[in-house]
């Protein structure tokens, strides 16, 4: 039974929707008669195009937010418009603005969350939602059962990003009311990360490093093949947690999930939980020197070696081809 009306939380990074928001809109396309949107900023109409493309009909504009974290605002600006006549559903990507404004919503409605989602269809009696569990070897369905409107967070490249031509999405004004102390805190400062090649949730090509790299000085390997395949660096927690990469590199249950055509693990075990965030990939290349790591198990080639010797030859193989 498909649902009358999804709202999509619509993320936007440096002028433009992130992809997750817009693979968000795309199944709830094939989901519901009407999607719509929620963002904020000072530039929302910029972004009513390429929504619209990807078949926004309206966009919920919470407008600028003079400094303030999204959270509070947006989850307010959410309630009000709810209360007004609300949608069956609502799916917010997975990032941190994502989570923080459904689980300020969900206070605010009092309704659940449904978190963790990977899989989003209709059933008998609305939606079905998919979450993987036990580091995705298995995958439970669940569905609500009361009053909507659903509250979902649902994990990056769950579904593809995929434009129908839509016409550009109307705006109307969804403003935040007043919230008081609550919305006291400002920013006051951004820091970007310095980042040479593609985003590594988005790249095509991922190298990534575990822990069998021995110490943080051989992590140039993996950056120094990424950046000849074009390719973003990623790595195992147990490296991110010893401090020799940021937080920011981490695939896995509680960093990123990725993609990409090729997917080349590098000195890790292939733990369940690193699993999960790269598994989905088309094809998987491992390098590990015991034959038996778990991470042979899904990989499409496997090079049993040391990584010292393996990756320092490839390297070289590569610049050879010019
Ligand atoms: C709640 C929770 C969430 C987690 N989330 C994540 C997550 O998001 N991402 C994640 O990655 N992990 C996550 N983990 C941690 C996870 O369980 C593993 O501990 C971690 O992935 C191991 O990292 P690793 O493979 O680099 O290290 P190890 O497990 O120590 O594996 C190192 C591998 O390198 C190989 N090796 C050693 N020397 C060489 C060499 N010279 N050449 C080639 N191979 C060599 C070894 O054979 C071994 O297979 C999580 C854990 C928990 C409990």
């Amino acid at each position: 039974m498909a649902v009358d009306t999804i709202w999509v939380l619509a993320e936007v990074a440096d002028g433009v929707p992130i992809t997750t928001s817009l693979e968000l809109i795309s199944q709830a396309r094939a989901l519901a008669g009407t999607v719509e949107a929620v963002a904020w900023g000072d530039a929302t109409a910029s972004v009513a195009a390429t929504l619209g493309e990807y078949g926004v009909t309206k966009i919920h504009d919470v407008g600028d937010l003079a400094g303030s974290l999204p959270g509070v605002p947006v989850a307010a600006a959410i309630a009000a418009a709810v209360a007004a006549g609300g949608p069956d559903a609502i799916l917010f990507p997975a990032t941190y603005d994502g989570r923080d404004i459904a689980a300020r919503l969900s206070v605010r409605l009092d309704r659940p969350v449904l978190t963790n989602v990977v899989g989003l269809t209709t059933g008998d009696a609305g939606l079905v939602t998919q979450h993987a569990i036990f580091g995705g070897s298995q995958v439970l369905t669940a569905r609500f059962t009361g009053a909507g409107p659903g509250i979902y967070v649902v994990r990056a490249k769950s579904f593809a990003a995929e434009p129908s031509g839509g016409a550009p999405a109307t705006v109307v004004a969804a403003p935040a009311p007043d919230t008081g102390a609550t919305n006291g805190a400002k920013i006051i400062a951004r820091h970007v990360e310095e980042r040479t090649g593609p985003k590594l949730d988005e790249a095509d090509v991922v190298v990534s490093g575990g822990r069998g790299l021995g110490e943080k000085d051989q992590y140039v390997l993996i950056e120094e093949l990424a950046s000849l395949l074009r390719g973003a660096a990623g790595a195992s927690r147990a490296i991110v947690d010893a401090g020799w990469v940021p937080y920011s590199h981490q695939v896995g249950q509680t960093g990123k999930t990725v993609k990409p055509t090729v997917y080349v693990a590098c000195g890790i075990s292939g733990a369940t939980q690193h699993l999960v965030g790269m598994k989905n990939s088309k094809n998987i290349v491992a390098i590990n020197k015991d034959q038996d790591a778990p991470i042979f198990s899904v990989a499409d080639l496997g090079v049993v070696g040391d990584v010292h010797k393996v990756l320092p030859k490839l390297i070289e193989a590569i610049k050879a081809r010019g």
